[in-house]
Order: structure tokens, then C-alpha cells, then sequence
């Protein structure tokens, strides 16, 4: 079975391929991404709600290439920022903004923000696009937005964020650990599930 990763970023390639893996294990699954199609354009993010962006991004790549397509869209919701940088996540500080430019405008922005004030969630929204119909699948985790970027794993805000009952961030933990606790996670075990009972057939 093929199936296209609608996504350039390398660091969700590698976790999304590793947790599809194990989730469809048996199955004989070909995991491609949008390199190997040359002909497919790059989609803008522009939605309103991950969900809006992800629907997007897996309807192209599926109508582009033939074939079934997963895409997501993910952020960060800081509470004391009303839910910000949320679809904004990958260009908080600005367009071109690296990880580090947008974890420090988190710090700067949350300077003031005292402990009970820094929840914040991670969500996730994947899209699965076959042959025109779309199904969406969420995750969530709940955390706080710590006050030094800690640890050099992961990517993202992961040196900021502690996830609920942790007192390491996700970018002090092993891929595996973050991905059992992780929003990605959970909303591909929860696509895993529809596969795993429904096939590709939405
Ligand atoms: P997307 O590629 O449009 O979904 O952008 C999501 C942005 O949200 C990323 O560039 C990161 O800044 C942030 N983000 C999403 N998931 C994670 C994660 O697992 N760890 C850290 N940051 C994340």
C-alpha cells in the first residue's frame, strides 16, 4: 500500500514514518513524501484551524499524486497568549523564522506569565484524503511553557514545552518516549485505528 506523507519537514517525516510503522505493522506500506513527486506544488496555510490547513494540504497531495495522502497541521496554544502562536506556530517571529527566533519570541512574549499562568497545549489535526473524501483525526497534550529552552532533541518549541506529570521537555526525551505522550502521536494511533477497522475506505 502506498501512501504519500504531505509534508517536507524532516524531523515529523522521520516521527510520522516511525509511529506508521508500528501502528500498520503487517501491512505492506510504502510511505512516500512530496520529493518524489516533483509535480506537486508547494500548498499554502492559510486556514483559520489546523483542521481547515491539514484538509487542504491532504486533498491536493492526494488529487496531485493518485494516491491516498495523510497530511497535519500542529501548533502550540499558549493559554496567557489566548491560544497563540497557534496556526501561526512555524512563523511566530515572522516568515523566514528559524525554531530558535520563535522560541525565544515565546520566552519574551510569556516574560511576565507566572507559573500557574503558563499552560499551554500541543494539537494535531491529520488528514486522511482518499480518492476526494477527507477524514480528520485529533490529538492533544496538555503541558506548560517552561521559562529556558531545555534539551536538544525533537524540534519546534519541544525545548519549551513540559508535557503534563514531566519535568523534562519533550526535547530532553527519546523519540519514543515523546511519541507515546506526543498530540502527533495520538492522532496517528487514532488514524491507526481507522485503518486498522476500515482499510483505506472512507
Ligand atoms: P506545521 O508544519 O504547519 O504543522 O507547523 C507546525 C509548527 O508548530 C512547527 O513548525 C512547530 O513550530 C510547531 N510544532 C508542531 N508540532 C510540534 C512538536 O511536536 N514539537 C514542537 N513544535 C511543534
Amino acid at each position: 500500500m502506498d501512501i504519500v506523507l504531505a509534508t517536507r519537514n524532516k524531523k515529523k517525516i522521520e516521527e510520522m514514518k516511525k509511529i506508521m510503522r508500528e501502528a500498520i505493522s503487517g501491512a505492506d506500506i510504502n510511505i512516500l513524501v512530496p520529493d518524489d513527486f516533483p509535480q506537486c506544488r508547494e500548498v499554502e496555510e492559510d486556514g483559520k484551524t489546523f483542521e481547515e490547513n491539514a484538509v487542504k494540504k491532504a486533498r491536493y497531495i492526494s488529487e496531485c499524486t493518485g494516491l491516498p495522502a495523510i497530511a497535519d497541521d500542529s501548533g502550540l496554544e499558549a493559554d496567557a497568549l489566548n491560544g497563540a502562536p497557534g496556526v501561526f506556530s512555524a512563523r511566530f517571529a515572522g516568515e523566514d523564522a528559524d525554531d530558535t527566533a520563535n522560541n525565544e519570541k515565546l520566552l519574551i512574549e510569556m516574560k511576565d506569565v507566572s507559573r500557574e499562568r503558563r499552560s499551554a497545549r500541543f494539537v494535531c489535526c491529520m488528514a486522511l484524503a482518499v480518492k476526494g473524501a477527507v477524514r480528520t483525526f485529533f490529538g492533544r497534550v496538555e503541558g506548560r511553557i517552561g521559562t529556558q529552552m531545555r534539551g536538544t532533541k525533537g524540534f519546534g518549541y519541544d525545548p519549551l514545552f513540559y508535557p503534563e506529570g514531566h519535568d523534562r521537555t519533550f526535547a530532553e526525551m527519546s523519540d519514543d518516549e515523546k511519541n507515546a505522550l506526543s498530540h502527533r502521536g495520538k492522532a496517528l494511533r487514532e488514524l491507526q485505528r481507522y485503518i486498522g477497522e476500515k482499510g483505506l475506505a472512507l
